[in-house]
């Protein structure tokens, strides 16, 4: 299942940030994602809650943050959002459309529990 592997991915990422040698609770985990990716964030939801268990991550909450999808017309210079897939540009109609944003899986924040 490709969300169940994005979500240990998560897990991993947040890990590895957590600082060493603190027995502090993961409240919760920011993550910014593009609606590029094309990801159910429910099903992104269950997934982390999976991938979580056992590690020092377990029990946090997993907030997602929907980016849209925006791109940039190279020909008529035209910012635009776009739906869920790129397809044409909105102002002139040309197919040579660039992705400026949508396409983040960044960890933006994690949020711990008081020592
Ligand atoms: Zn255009």
């Amino acid at each position: 299942m490709h969300e169940l592997s994005i979500a240990r991915n998560i897990v991993e990422t947040v890990r590895q940030h957590l600082p060493a040698g603190e027995a502090r609770d993961v409240k919760s985990v920011t993550l910014k994602l593009g609606e590029f990716n094309r990801i159910v964030p429910e099903s992104l939801e269950f997934c982390f809650e999976m991938a979580s268990q056992g590690t020092a991550v377990q029990g946090a909450k997993l907030m997602i943050k929907n980016v849209p999808i925006r791109c940039y017309c190279k020909k008529c210079g035209s910012g635009f959002e776009a739906g869920r897939y790129i397809t044409i540009c909105t102002n002139c109609g040309d197919a040579g459309v660039e992705l400026i944003s949508g396409n983040e899986m960044d960890v933006v924040e994690v949020e711990l529990s008081e020592a």
